[in-house]
């Protein structure tokens, strides 16, 4: 546990705030049980110190579908309530004491919290994976196959996830559109690591119908019950043989201590944005991880600058299990940041070495791609 490091960080002077909305399409729509997106909206932070440039991604959608925060709250509270409270020479500890008096808006409060902690890495020329306390690993990676139109699809987006040596695939299912597609996964590919993902399409009483996935050896089922449910969780795992993961239900640390309490998830899905950023997911992650909880990172289709993110994050050890992190091209023909995530000839992603993120905005395709930006403090 070395979270007091980063966290006893004294917030250095900041010379310009600036947030940015960029829109990028994406390669193929993805598709979830609640929605398709076509493109990935996010929110960015840009911090200037000194001469240095650090850069934060809000994971919130610009819809609420996945989650309440959305790109155009996330700039409010960020704004009007977050950097307000963003006092240079205050430790991160005591700025996410002061941020605690804003209720909820884990994705706005990550979002300026990994722009702070990307600057103060690029500050001490240390990549970030080092600043949080962790020496590089090799990172596994995983993909996360949205719904399509027909199980022909799906087999061939599985196809090519196993030709890249992905550690693991994960389908999103629905109702309707569920044991038999993975029946036709599962006969095509025994051996493969696989999960199930439902973002919460089920109720309760779809029990009898969600054991049927019990046959199918999955590593976990995410997610089948309500975004905002722990208990019926619990209620659901004591009659599955697979493990339940949660994602959505997982908002703080209370959240996660109450689910393992109650037996609600044998595996959670970390997504640093959604517990309101690093430190606070290390904190979980460590939680879980000690109580032999399965813990892995999972992805919000983040731009090159989320996706750094995650993956320095993935150097902690209690990240024991393949996350959502797959390659840039698998999401977009362009980013905004060099040098894409690739998988290497045995399916793990290298930790972009260098200070900070160890990426490059890079200026013109910023430009492409940014709809809207907002100079809050010069
Ligand atoms: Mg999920």
């Amino acid at each position: 546990m070395s979270l007091s490091t980063a966290e006893q960080r004294l917030i250095p002077p900041i010379d310009r705030i600036d947030l940015v909305v960029v829109k990028l399409p994406f390669v193929h729509p993805f598709g979830t049980s609640v929605q398709t997106w076509t493109h990935k909206e996010a929110l960015l932070v840009r911090l200037e110190s000194g001469g240095v440039v650090a850069w934060g991604e809000c994971v919130a959608d610009p819809d609420p579908f996945y989650m309440y925060e959305t790109t155009v709250t996330a700039g409010h509270i960020i704004r009007d309530f977050l950097l307000p409270l963003v006092e240079p020479g205050k430790t991160l500890a005591e700025m996410n004491l002061r941020f605690s008096h804003v209720r909820g808006h884990g994705m706005a409060k990550a979002a300026v919290e990994n722009a702070l902690l990307h600057l103060i890495a690029l500050q001490e020329q240390v990549p970030l994976h080092e600043l949080l306390g962790f020496p590089p690993r090799r990172i596994p990676s995983g993909i996360s196959i949205g719904l399509k139109g027909t199980p022909e699809e799906l087999l061939v987006a599985v196809e090519q996830a196993v030709a890249k040596k992905y550690h693991r695939v994960k389908m999103k299912i629905k109702k309707g559109k569920d044991v038999e597609w993975v029946r036709r996964v599962r006969d095509r590919f025994p051996n493969l690591p696989l999960m199930v993902d439902a973002n919460g399409d089920y109720g309760l009483n779809d029990a009898e119908h969600l054991k049927q996935l019990d046959d199918f050896n999955l590593m976990m089922i995410e997610q089948p019950l309500s975004y905002s449910d722990i208990f019926e969780h619990s209620l659901l795992q004591k009659s599955l043989r697979t493990p339940l993961c949660l994602d959505e239900s997982l908002l703080t640390y209370a959240d996660a201590m109450a689910a393992l309490a109650l037996g609600a998830c044998r595996i959670i899905n970390i997504k640093q944005g959604r517990v309101g950023g690093l430190i606070e997911s290390l904190r979980v992650a460590e939680y879980a991880a000690a109580r032999g909880i399965g813990v892995w990172s999972g992805g919000m289709d983040e731009t090159g600058i989320g996706r750094a993110v995650n993956i320095h994050l993935q150097a902690a050890p209690a990240f024991n299990l393949p996350g959502d992190t797959s390659e840039t091209s698998n999401y977009f023909h362009e980013d905004i940041v060099d040098p894409p995530v690739t998988l290497d000839d045995e399916g793990f992603i290298a930790i972009p070495p260098g200070p900070g993120l160890g990426i490059r905005v890079i200026p013109e395709h910023l430009q492409r791609y940014t709809i809207s930006g907002e100079c809050i403090r010069s």
